[in-house]
């Protein structure tokens, strides 16, 4: 199963990619947390990462198309994986289909997780992360608009885009991603 998981900061997209690859068994590919490590660790690319991280921007694709290359080739993939925070242009969304092409390979959807504007600020104003200031919330939420939700859109057309409705109880949200992956769980 070859999954990608978009929905807003704040939608509760990282408790139910956990709850997913859970149960399906496969591999979570989250490229908030890999830029998290890196920078924690003071690599080249995570010093380099956190000076858009720190601002709610955007990381620069080239850095995020070379991180994920890399992620793809370990073996914990050959079972499937959940992409989650990526990709988040249609730049990286680009890069990823020509990366999966030259594998004989191809993604089995992309799952949206729904969750109105204002509800979105309330969660993400109660989270006490590092970048969950209200200046940087604002930015973070912008640039998802802006530059993610075009992905949608590019998805829709290739007809690989499932929507779910991410308000509710965490079994309730979970059940309705069950729905639709089901079909795609060998
Ligand atoms: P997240 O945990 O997915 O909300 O990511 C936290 C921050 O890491 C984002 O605000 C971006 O600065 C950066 N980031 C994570 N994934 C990506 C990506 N695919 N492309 C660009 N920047 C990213």
């Amino acid at each position: 199963m070859q999954i990608v998981f978009i929905g807003p900061p704040g939608s509760g997209k990282g408790t139910q990619a956990e709850r997913i690859v859970q149960k399906y068994g496969i591999a979570h590919l989250s490229t908030g947390d890999m830029l998290r490590a890196a920078r924690d660790a003071k690599t080249a690319v995570g010093v380099e990462a956190e000076r858009y991280m720190a601002a709610g921007e955007l990381v620069p694709d080239d850095i995020i198309v070379a991180i994920i290359a890399e992620r793809l080739e370990q073996p914990d993939c050959r079972n499937g994986y959940l992409l989650d925070g990526i990709p988040r242009t249609i730049g990286q969304a680009e890069a990823l289909g020509r990366m999966l092409q030259e594998k004989g390979t191809s993604l089995d959807c992309v799952l949206e997780l729904k969750v109105p504007e204002d509800e979105l600020f309330r969660r993400l104003a109660g989270r006490g992360r590092a970048d969950d200031q209200p200046e940087v919330i604002r930015q973070r939420l912008l640039a998802y608009y802006e530059q993610t939700e075009p992905l949608l859109d590019y998805y829709r057309k290739q007809g690989l885009l499932k929507r779910i409705d991410g308000v509710g109880t965490i079994d309730e949200i979970f059940q309705r991603a069950e729905a639709v992956l089901d079909a795609y769980a060998h």
